[in-house]
């Protein structure tokens, strides 16, 4: 065996401050312990908390705090390669993704399957190392089988759509027949998918000048897609859903203003789901919650029972999830993804790490 055969390609932060990626070698994770999988990652998401990651915004460097080098890559998925003696649920040659959540299984929200909530729960590509290289090692109960018949370059949308199928159970207690979603990134776009597969009768995505790409994919997923910067967000509304007010929003933005908005356009009674994350905090007129009975809801990743909900999506959503992929990568190209993110020109990029 050469020395290549024994070691792997990785993206790795290699020390603190902007930039720092580069491609390094490392030695293939060892034979996976009882109840752990070996997988060969196929396909790996690169996202806005990479770019964090990337730029090492004063929030990463405190949340995170890992030790270098580290590989980044949340959004994951592959084929697996050996499993461990007790693994009952996997063979070799599974298509699988990963939740790359480590909850520690023994706090009370883990005991309530609130394991997004857990306080000892370290995030593969955050904290420790991720999938943004060609091997990785993790424990049984993280991985789910993807649908067989899903092209395995998709599969690292699995974790984003968990995102967004969490968000949507987080409101499925009100009767919700039209939803608007702020933002038109990955996670607004996967939203739409989630939202028509439940039922909603009319979704509508709002954007910027920026978006103009993105929302032309929301048009493609059938949603009403509005450019906030050119159109009277209102009349719009009106226009479209018969009045000014959307049953449910979901806020995928994460900035002061497209909350207060989301707030503004939410039915007297109705729910904001925020999925997004305000850099700084936010001024709120609380008087417009309190007199008309709207709700906030904290959406904060997902669960493991989120999961398996979103393998069925995911196998029945697969001409809409190519639509969500726009740029394709090799582990080489992985400062061309970076930089798509920067300039917003991509939706999703994934990285492909045993295409050379
Ligand atoms: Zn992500
Ligand atoms: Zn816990």
């Amino acid at each position: 065996m050469g020395e290549n055969y024994m070691s792997m390609k990785a993206v790795a932060k290699t020390q603190p401050g902007y930039g720092n990626f580069e491609l390094i070698n490392l030695p293939i994770p060892n034979e996976p312990s009882d109840h752990e999988v070996l997988i060969e990652i196929k396909s790996v998401g690169v996202c806005g908390t990479d770019l964090s990651i990337y730029k090492w915004t004063e929030t990463v460097a405190k949340e995170y705090n890992p030790s270098f080098p580290l590989i980044p890559g949340h959004e994951f998925a592959g084929v697996v390669k050996k499993v461990g003696k007790k693994v009952i649920n996997f063979k070799v040659g599974d298509k699988v993704a990963v939740n790359p959540h480590i909850s520690c299984g023994k706090c009370q929200f883990c005991k309530n399957g609130s394991q997004n909530i857990c306080q000892h729960r370290p995030i593969l590509g955050c904290h420790a190392n991720g999938g943004l290289t060609q091997y990785v090692k993790v424990r049984e109960q993280n991985v789910f089988r993807l649908p067989d018949h899903l092209p395995i370059y998709l599969g690292s949308l699995a974790e984003p759509m968990s995102v967004a199928v969490h968000a949507l159970k987080r409101v499925e207690n009100d009767k919700n027949n039209t939803a608007v979603i702020v933002g038109a990134g990955t996670v607004g776009l996967l939203q739409v998918i989630a939202c028509r597969a439940a039922g909603y009768q009319k979704v509508m995505v709002l954007g910027l000048n920026v978006d103009k790409g993105r929302l032309k994919i929301a048009e493609s997923l059938g949603a009403i897609s509005i450019n906030i910067e050119t159109q009277d967000v209102f009349a719009a509304m009106k226009q479209h859903i018969g009045m000014p007010y959307a049953d449910v929003v979901f806020e995928a933005a994460g900035t002061n203003s497209s909350i207060k908005l989301s707030i503004d356009i939410v039915k007297p009674t109705g729910s904001v789901a925020l999925t997004g994350i305000a850099s700084s905090s936010t001024d709120i007129e609380t008087t417009k919650l309190v007199f008309a009975e709207k709700s906030i809801i904290g959406c904060r990743a997902y669960n493991l029972a989120t999961w398996p909900i979103t393998m069925e999506l995911m196998g029945r959503s697969i001409e809409e999830l190519k639509l969500i992929v726009t740029h394709r990568k090799t582990i080489s190209e992985f400062a061309e993804a970076i930089e798509l993110l920067i300039t917003r020109e991509s939706l999703k990029v994934v990285i492909e790490p045993h295409k050379m």
